[in-house]
């Protein structure tokens, strides 16, 4: 079964977030900015609306 990580970031904490999935996966994840009405997620730091979601598939 392949699972992708799925991770939401605001503008502030986009680097850290980032770097987190690096860290733990040791790859570049794909960054998605999110239109209006895509937000339903909170920052994955602050719980704030996010900017950004961030994907990795599993391989
Ligand atoms: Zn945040």
């Amino acid at each position: 079964m392949s699972e992708t990580t799925v991770r939401y970031a605001c503008a502030e904490h986009i680097d850290s977030v980032l770097d987190g999935i690096v860290d733990e996966r040791g790859r570049a994840p794909d960054l998605i900015l999110l239109k209006e009405g895509e937000r339903a997620h909170g920052c994955h730091e602050c719980g704030q609306p996010p900017l950004y979601r961030i994907t990795l598939p599993e391989t």
